[in-house]
């Protein structure tokens, strides 16, 4: 390899390297800093909107609640889900076929090992739960389990 040649490709790496570190920090319309949102929410929905937790299995409210009406983010209210949407997984989260789209992003976390489709509120940025592939076969064929601690219920009639 000739120096020119070296030196191209030294600075292609780099250029490259840059760009991904600036895609790491990712920018949401709705930004706050990490006292902020520790100060607007409860523990455990700290916990799972920003540190990317896990809240206990059966122990939402709303893994339960079968009302008409809408799911909106706990940290933000940006509409999430729909009831129409929701079924019983028996996962123990409240469970969804389909997300409202465009008001919810995709990542992929490798936090116990393998490779999960992570999703995220995508205003704030705040954690939501995983997407899997064993949804009711009749609608959409997924399952999105979604904490409920980052999820406030507006419902229909309000
Ligand atoms: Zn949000």
């Amino acid at each position: 390899m000739t120096y020119t040649k070296f030196a191209f490709w030294l600075v292609f790496f780099f250029t490259l390297s840059c760009k991904s570190e600036a895609q790491k920090k990712q920018q949401f319309k709705v930004q706050k800093s990490e006292a902020e949102w520790k100060s607007q929410l409860t523990d455990l929905q700290y916990y799972v909107l920003r540190q990317e937790g896990t809240e206990r299995a059966f122990s939402s409210p709303l893994d339960k609640n079968y009302s008409a009406g809408t799911y909106v983010c706990a940290a933000c209210e940006t509409p999430l889900f729909l009831s129409d949407h929701k079924y019983n997984s028996g996962s123990g989260w409240p469970s969804f076929d389909r997300e409202i789209q465009g008001n919810v992003a995709f990542s992929v976390d490798y936090n116990i090992g393998v490779a999960r489709t992570e999703e995220h509120c995508a205003t704030c940025g705040g954690h939501l739960g995983h997407v899997f592939n064993d949804g009711p076969r009749q609608t959409t064929g997924r399952r999105h389990c979604i904490n409920g601690a980052a999820l406030k219920f507006i419902p229909k009639d309000e």
